[in-house]
């Protein structure tokens, strides 16, 4: 502990170790070697981040609302200045490729630019005379303290989906990352400080369960935003609801890709390649599965092969590297054991991801692919988080469709075809938030919302976008009327428009 790095909480706009004893091991994946420790926070050090936040609270509530876009637009300034730091932060503690990690934080960034548009996103409604000499207007007000509970594989992008909105719109917030890779959201609190942003506007604690746990029973805290795994996705939307807190729990995914016969054969298996792999297939919007329909299943096999077998692997930082490493030991373990069960349950396995070889202790397992995979199969049933593509075979569309919508996860989907009519009938049947046409990461820009439907979410709201703004703020509905006489007498019948 005396010689490596420790990282600490940043609470009321101080960097503190609180009551932590605990810590926990971030790997460089790269190397496999630990390269830092977290501290865990226990319950105290999340109450110490309410009360900061609940101290900020009033003052930021009643900012007005061209100076939170105007801190907005710095804080966004700073994030483009430093993105190449942050990337490198990602690349480091996530192991995903440069590139890739610059991605994430400019779609952060895009983040905060739709949140700078904040005073034309909060205009209120108004009608005149609504009755006689009445009017009415709505508006919106911020929640209160809100939390933010977020998981490893997008460690600037997931946060950047939540705080910049709930900032933004008058909350104050308590963030809790992932702690595998934690260093990004302290870098981000240093720059909402530049920016000049009130002591404890933002926190962010690190920490296991205990502090989710925290957040999830704390009686100060308005609303909870969690982005994760499915089952800690329903067990957070339970938990909080049950505490009476608003709630939107994004979960996991098992996104297909569909391929008609039709499809460019060579621009679909490039696009498979991309989604399947980027980023070692770590993403919730990855494709995990290629639904092949008819006889294009035999050359998209042998094509997808080949270009998994030619995908460059390497350390993030290394030039030239197209797939990093996965992020923890617990992780390369899991996805290998997978690849195990798959061959155990007689599917096809074109390309085996452990016969990869990098030199050193990384966590490294290469692309992977299977065909001939079943509905019943681990590979297919389980959300694997890792670089293994599962082929399945079907004979029409119909049955495409038919299997997008029997599996329990939908966050996105893709088609791949030539066919208006095709593309038409798949996005108006398949049950699933996100849908691409032949595109196959269909992220939504930040000035939409981005969420999955059935165990990809719970709750009522997605992410970023108009139902951010919504997530974030309450309506407030007023009746007015300024009487110059005096009345008739009281009407007891229930108000009509006169
Ligand atoms: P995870 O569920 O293990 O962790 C997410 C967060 O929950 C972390 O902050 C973690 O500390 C906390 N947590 C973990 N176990 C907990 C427990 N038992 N009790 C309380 N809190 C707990 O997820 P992960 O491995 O960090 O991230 C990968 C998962 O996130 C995948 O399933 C992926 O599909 C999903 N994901 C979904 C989206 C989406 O938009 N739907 C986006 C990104 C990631």
């Amino acid at each position: 502990m005396s010689t490596i790095k420790t990282i600490h909480h940043r609470i009321g706009g101080r960097k503190t170790v609180g009551e932590s004893s605990r810590t926990a091991p971030v790997w460089d994946p790269a190397t496999g070697e630990r390269q830092a420790e977290v501290y865990l926070a226990e319950a105290a050090d999340v109450d110490a981040a309410v009360r900061a936040a609940r101290a900020a609270l009033p003052g930021w509530a009643e900012t007005s609302v061209m100076r939170r876009s105007r801190l907005m637009f710095a804080f966004r300034n700073l994030v483009e200045k430093y993105l190449d730091d942050l990337a490198r932060i990602v690349c480091s503690e996530h192991g995903k490729v440069l590139d890739d990690a610059r991605a994430e934080v400019l779609r952060g960034m895009e983040v905060v630019e739709f949140a700078c548009g904040i005073p034309q996103l909060l205009k209120g409604e108004y009608s005149d005379q609504v009755s006689t000499d009445v009017d009415l207007f709505s508006f919106r007000q911020p929640l209160g303290v809100c939390a933010g509970i977020t998981p490893f594989n997008f460690p600037a992008l997931v946060p950047l989906w939540m705080h910049p909105i709930a900032i933004a719109t008058g909350n104050t917030f308590v963030l809790k990352p992932s702690e595998r890779d934690p260093s990004a959201s302290n870098f981000l609190a240093e720059l909402y400080v530049d920016a000049g942003l009130p002591d404890g506007v933002f926190n962010v604690v690190h920490g296991d369960k205990v502090a989710v746990d925290a957040i999830l029973d704390h009686p100060d805290i308005a609303a909870v935003s969690f982005v994760g795994s499915t089952p800690i996705a329903q067990y957070v939307h339970e938990r909080a609801t049950r505490n009476g807190k608003r709630v939107q729990a994004l979960g996991g995914a098992k996104n297909h890709a569909v391929v008609l016969p039709d499809a460019d054969l060579d621009q679909a298996a490039d696009h498979l390649i991309a989604a399947a792999y980027g980023s070692a297939g770590q993403r919730c919007m990855a494709i995990s599965v290629a639904v092949a329909v008819g006889d294009i299943a035999d050359p998209l096999v042998e094509l997808v092969g080949k270009k998994a077998q030619a995908v460059k692997v390497g350390p993030g930082l290394e030039a030239g590297a197209e797939m990093g490493p996965v992020v923890s030991p617990e992780a390369l373990e899991r996805i290998r054991d997978y690849i195990g069960l798959g061959v155990d349950a007689g599917a096809d396995l074109v390309v085996d991801g452990r016969k990869l070889d990098v030199q050193g202790n990384g966590f490294f397992v290469g692309p992977t692919v299977f065909d001939h995979v079943t509905p019943t199969m681990d590979v297919y049933r389980n959300e694997i988080f890792g670089p293994v593509l599962v082929v399945v075979r079907v004979d029409t569309l119909e049955e495409a469709i038919d299997l997008v919508n029997r599996n329990p996860w939908a966050n996105g989907t893709a088609i791949f075809t030539a066919s208006g009519q095709a593309a038409r009938t798949f996005q108006r049947s398949v049950q699933v938030g996100m849908i691409g046409v032949n595109v196959p990461v269909p992220v939504p820009m930040a000035f939409y919302s981005f969420g999955g439907w059935k165990d990809s979410l719970f709750g009522d709201h997605h992410v970023h976008g108009p139902e951010g703004i919504a997530f974030y703020t309450r309506a407030k509905a007023v009746t007015t009327r300024w009487p110059e006489e005096t009345t008739d007498g009281p009407h007891l019948h229930f108000p009509t428009a006169v």
